[in-house]
């Protein structure tokens, strides 16, 4: 099975807590204006990895964390699902970003989305908007943003923030949703 990469990374410390591997995916649906990986936007761009190829290369370097982003990394669902669980197995703490929210995502056809939200620890959620940017907050680009805690979330069957990585933004009431994507 291959993936479609923009990028792969190792030793960041930007991309969610402590030092982790970083999966960049290309392809993105979304389209934020000021986006700020347009390069990962086109469907047809990056390129196709094998998925063995990168659960060998994330394991070698044995960080034990691992971000998805992107592009949007939930259109390449059944992809990072297989590297995910291989990951697991081994005790890895997963991340993903997503321009959809959490709640598109539970409502999402395809059963690999499910599978892949299964495997998660933290999701960051939700578009990225201009009018929301802000630097200062934690691990997001904009405040509409959410830190989830995704195995709370999934046994809630709702969004549950992360009471773990909590900046006052963080702990805001949710946005309006109202621009949800449905994929
Ligand atoms: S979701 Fe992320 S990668 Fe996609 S357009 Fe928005 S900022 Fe860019």
């Amino acid at each position: 099975m291959k993936i479609r990469l923009a990028s792969f990374i190792h030793d960041s410390i930007v991309d969610g807590q402590g030092i982790r591997s970083v999966v960049f995916t290309q392809g993105c649906p979304h389209n934020c204006p000021g986006c700020h990986n347009q390069k990962s936007i086109p469907f047809d761009g990056g390129d196709l990895v094998s998925v063995e190829e990168v659960i060998e290369a994330i394991l070698e370097k044995d960080l034990k964390k691992v971000t998805f982003s992107g592009g949007e990394p939930f259109v390449q669902a059944e992809q990072l699902y297989t590297i995910a669980k291989r990951l697991k197995e081994e005790g890895y703490n997963l991340w993903s970003y997503t321009g959809f929210t959490f709640e598109a995502l539970m409502r999402h056809r395809d059963p690999f989305v499910a599978k892949l939200l299964s495997q998660l620890d933290i999701l960051i959620d939700g578009r990225f908007y201009m009018r929301k940017k802000n630097l200062e907050i934690l691990y997001r680009g904009s405040t509409n943003q959410r830190i989830i805690d995704v195995p709370a979330s999934l046994a809630a069957g709702k969004c549950i923030k992360s009471s773990e990585f909590v900046d006052p933004q963080n702990l805001e009431e949710t946005e309006d949703r109202t621009d949800d994507i449905f994929i």
